[in-house]
This record gives structure tokens, sequence and C-alpha cells, in this order.
């Protein structure tokens, strides 16, 4: 989603403007543009469509040693041209981009237009350019603050004036602003593996923040003027690489990297001599651990099925109730906040619009929550009360893979702590530990089913709609399995608790809507087989993804997909690896855009 890249040094700014917009593409955008500030002037390139698009129409020789560039996902105004960002003032003295929405700015365009003033575009954000131009203040950051006063709504914001060059002023209400140092050289973004090629040296803006940046510093200042001092935070270098590698795409590299980013969620965090885990980041003794009563669970979309599995093993461990819930629907409920409850919420890049929401509303209710989160320094990574960073690594597929896997790694560290404050024996945590400590192996082995599945994928990829079963822990793998195919291939997938079959969707089995089933070798094997008999009976083809040898499962099925053995526990992260990689061949048996789905951005910052 959106994206936001600004540079003041000494080099020629364009390449780096450009570079750092193919390095924010992989989070969804529909049109691109740049502003350079050379002589005296700011000159604006757009397009709409891909960057490719833009480069092709950007002038061979581009000087400015500094300016700024945007991806847009289109709130307000289609994806055109002349929609897409940065936008100027009437006389082309300001120029600025925005991430996100201007709530107020039907009214203010109104009010501006009544004034004389001849807009450019339909979006909202154009109204700061001509509001910002406008003003008549010392500076270009008071000019800002006193336009942001008078704005409703969200934005990450980035203004260049044409007679201050080498100035760049950047606000963030809502919308992630990243300042990135280097060596007499400075950039902002809004998402930090936009610059880590350059600097791994940043600052956060925090809501209600603006900075004023040149080529030897910045300074911070909120919106009514209090100076604020903040330290630069370094980002670790495993998020550093954005090439594919040998692969096609990112979403099959990530799915290869799963075996080391779990073993990198795991490491340092099982302690042999207690046989526990131990996340130091919980900001939690085992007094504060033995007094919760209950856990929730809060996220989006992969991020929620990550939950629904996390309660399921936090419940198995612990013996605490627990449950999972999309954090917008928890957010607009107006939820009852209990002070035994731990609250943990869950998003890989920590922007999430939703879950930072649902985040603030129960700290502003008095509630303790725990993050799980992939990004350092992200928003909720700051604002929760403790938390578990995945190390996942930089995830650029939209489509989530291996910060799904460590997701679920993390949850199964957090159980076993749990646990071991309560019931778990020294024994049954040794037994866990030694499990936790097979996950990258059995990743591993679960990868070499590769080309069965991309056979299996070119089978039935032609498939209009399929359904995906599972009971109890399977069945958050089999919600991540359809939405996997959904999002990558545009198969129309659902996912249903295998109990549920006869409660509806038995109706639309038939030889044409395959049923993948997640078979767990575990107590519900057999009720899970006479959901295979059920969709058998009416024709439907089955294919079995399991780590048991029943032979009735051959029988039954149509394909099979053999994962290794496993704790019955963690099987979801074993498994998951297999529908990944069915996903992903069906899509490319389709021919989609695997890394960048339609319609689809990696990290929604938007309600
Ligand atoms: N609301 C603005 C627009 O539609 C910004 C969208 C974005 O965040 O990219 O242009």
């Amino acid at each position: 989603m959106c994206g936001i890249i600004a540079y003041t040094g000494n080099q020629n700014a364009a390449p780096i403007l450009v570079a750092g917009l193919h390095r924010l593409e992989y989070r969804g955008y529909d049109s691109a543009g740049i502003a350079l500030h050379s002589r005296g002037k700011l000159h604006v390139h757009r397009a709409a469509g891909k960057i490719a698009q833009l480069e092709n129409k950007l002038p061979a020789k581009l000087s400015g040693k500094s300016g700024m560039g945007h991806t847009r996902w289109a709130t307000h105004g289609e994806a055109t041209d002349a929609n897409a960002h940065p936008h100027t003032s009437q006389d082309g003295s300001i120029a600025i981009i925005h991430n996100g929405i201007i709530e107020n700015a039907g009214m203010l365009r109104t009010r501006l237009e009544a004034e004389g003033t001849i807009f450019n575009s339909d979006t909202d954000s154009e109204v700061l350019a001509h509001l910002i131009s406008k003003q008549s203040a010392d500076t270009l950051i008071q000019s800002v603050q006193h336009v942001l006063t008078l704005i409703q709504g969200t934005y990450g914001l980035v203004v260049m004036d044409a007679n201050r060059p080498g100035e760049i002023i950047a606000a963030r209400n809502g919308s992630p602003v990243i300042i990135g140092l280097g060596n007499k050289e400075m950039f902002v973004t809004s998402d930090a593996n936009a610059i880590l090629n350059h600097t791994r040296e940043v600052v956060h803006l925090d809501d209600g923040e603006l900075a004023e940046i040149n080529p030897k510093g910045f300074s911070i200042r909120t919106l009514d003027a209090t100076e604020m001092v903040r330290s630069p935070i370094t980002i670790s270098s495993e998020f550093e690489s954005q090439d594919k590698g040998k692969f096609p795409h990112f979403m099959l590299k990530e799915i290869h990297e799963q075996p080391e980013a779990v073993e990198r969620t795991i490491k340092g965090r099982l302690d042999h001599r207690f046989d526990t885990a131990h996340l130091g980041g919980l900001n939690l003794s085992a007094r504060e651990l033995l007094d919760i009563r209950r856990v929730k669970i809060l996220g989006c979309g992969s991020a929620y099925y990550a939950g629904i599995s996390g309660a399921n093993m936090i419940e198995q461990l612990a013996r605490l109730p627990s449950s999972a819930e999309p954090a917008a629907e928890f957010r607009y409920r107006n939820p009852l906040i209990e002070s035994d409850t731990l609250y943990i919420v869950v998003s890989q890049s920590g922007e999430t619009f939703d879950t930072l929401a649902a985040l603030r509303e129960i700290t502003r209710k008095g509630g303790r929550v725990l993050g799980i989160n992939n990004v350092v320094g992200s928003t909720i990574a700051r604002e929760v009360d403790g938390g578990i960073y995945m190390h996942a690594g930089a995830e650029i597929s939209v489509a989530s893979t291996k910060a799904f896997s460590c997701m679920l790694a993390c949850f199964m560290l957090l159980a076993l702590q749990l646990g071991r404050v309560r019931d778990l024996s020294p024994q049954q945590g040794k037994e866990l530990m030694q499990a936790i400590e097979q996950l990258p192996s059995l990743i591993e082995e679960a990868l070499t089913q590769e080309n069965d599945i991309r056979s299996l994928a070119a089978e039935y990829c032609t498939a209009k709609s399929a359904f995906f079963i599972g009971r109890t822990n399977a069945y958050p793998v089999a919600l991540e399995g359809a939405q996997k195919l959904k999002e990558v291939s545009y198969i129309h997938a659902e996912a249903y608790p295998a109990s549920e079959l006869k409660h509806g969707p038995l109706a639309l089995i038939d030889p044409d809507t395959p049923t993948v089933v997640v078979l767990p070798d575990d107590n519900l094997l057999d009720k899970s087989l006479s959901s295979l008999q059920e969709i058998r009976a009416r024709k439907g083809p089955v294919i079995s993804i399991t780590n048991a040898n029943d032979p009735e499962i051959k029988r039954l099925s149509n394909a099979v997909i053999k994962t290794p053995r496993c704790h019955p526990l963690l099987f979801p992260l074993v498994m998951g690896v297999s529908l990944q990689l069915f996903a992903y061949y069906c899509a490319i048996a389709m021919g989609r855009d695997v890394d960048q789905p339609r319609n689809l951005a990696k990290s929604v910052t938007v309600e």
C-alpha cells in the first residue's frame, strides 16, 4: 500500500528515488511519481501504472540533489497520471506526497476553489499543497504545522519548497514515516525496506509529529511546537536483502526461507536449564504470567488465522481460555477489557491499521497488550507493553508465507512459557522444546514435496472453486490454505471446519470442486475420514495433506501430499508449507502476478 521515499544530500537524487520506488513496489500501488529540486524549481514527473511506465516518461538527464517519490494506492480519484503524486501548489513552489486520507478535503477544497484556486486532480491530498503555499510563516515547518491543524484524517506527508533547496518537511498521523540517517545525506520513507541499501540508522516519527530535515540532520517537534529528542535505532541486517536470488518470485524464495526464518524465531529463546521458553521482551514476571486468566488474540487476514492456531496452542499447553478475533470486528464492538486478560496483537508489518486501532482501544481501557511483529520499531511494536519479534527477515511477497510460520513459532514459544508457569511439568517442557527445535528440519522435509505439489497444482488449477477443511487445530491451517489460494491464483476457495461440511457446503460438492483436507495424525483422524467418505460419495475430488499412515487415506483421496510426523500442536507449521506451495504453483499454472496480486497490498495502513 502507498509508499514514500525522499532524499536530500550530495548525490543525484533521481536514481535513488526511482530505486526506492522499486523497493516499495511490493506493497501494491497503482501509480507513481517523483519531484526533484533543481535550479530553484520543483520538477514533477508522474505516471499511472507500474514504475516502469514512470521510468519511460522520465527525461534522460535529471538533475537535483533532493527530491521525493511516491507510489499511490488510490483512495480518492482514479489511478490516472493527474491523480498520481507529487501534487503541487498553483505556482509550483510547493510539492507534496501523501499517504492516507484527508477526511475534510471536500470542505477545504470548496473553500479554496471559492478563493480562486484551480485544482489539477481529484485527490484529497492536493488541498495540502495549496494550503501550505498560502501560509506566510517564516519557516516551511511552521507553515506545514499550521495547515495540519486544519486537517482531519491520516497522513504520512512529505513537503518541499522550491525556495528552500535541500530542505524536507515530513509529518505523520496514522501512517508511518521513518527518517534514515546517512553520511551528510538523509532519507525519508514510509517503509524502512526502501532505504536499507543506504542506511540502517533510522528514527521513527510518532503520530502528531513533524520533522525538519536537511543533509546535515533533522529536528522533530509536535503539532503544538514542543521540540522532541529522539535517538536513532539500528535495523538488523536480516532485513537487508531484497533480491530474489535464484528464485523466480519472492513468494517462492520466502517459502524456501522458512527453515532459517523459524530457526531465527526460536534461537536463544529456549531455556534448557528450566525446560521452558524465555521470551525476554514480554516485560512480564512469572508472577504476572501466573495472574493471567484469559488470552485474546487480534489480527487481520493471515495474522488472524495464525492467532486462531496460537489460541489453540495456548489453551492446550497453558489451559487458559484463549480465542482469536479479527482486529477490526473487535475494535468496533465496544469490547469488555479485563485486567487479567492478556491481549496479543499480531501484525507482520506492525502497521496494520485495524490491529493498531484495536491495540489503542485496549490500551485506552487499561488492558495489557503484547505484540507479535516482524518489523523492529514499527508503530505496534512501539506502542505495546511488551512483545515478541518474529525475526522472519524482510517479507516482500504480498502473500505472507514465512511471516505466518514465524507467527506460529512465536505462539508456540509463548504457549510453552505460559504452560511452564502453570501445569506443564519439566519433562513435558523438555519434550516440547525438542519438538520445537526440530521445526526447521521438518519444514525442510516438507519442502522436498515441491515437485509433486507442482504437478498436483497443474492438475487442479482449472477448478473454479475449492474447499479446504480441517478439524480443531487443522481448521486454521485450512483457513490459511484457502486464503493463500485465493490471494495468488484468484481461484475461489472457502475453508470450513470439517465438522461443518454437512451443515452447508456439502451442497456444492461435485466432480469439479476439489476439497483439500488437512489431516493430521491425531485423535480426530477417524472423524475426518468420515468427511472424506461424504465428499467421495458426492464424487468430489479429495486432496489430502497428511502425516498419518492410515491406508484409508490413500483409498479415499485422489491425491495425497505427505508431510513429516511432528508434535500434534506443530503440524500447522509443517502442513502450512505444503499449502503455500500448492497456492504458489496454482498461481504459476494460471500465469498470475504472484508477488503483486491484484487489488492487494502488503501492509494495510488504511481502515
Ligand atoms: N488519499 C490519497 C489519494 O488517493 C493518498 C493515497 C495513498 O495513500 O497512496 O491520492
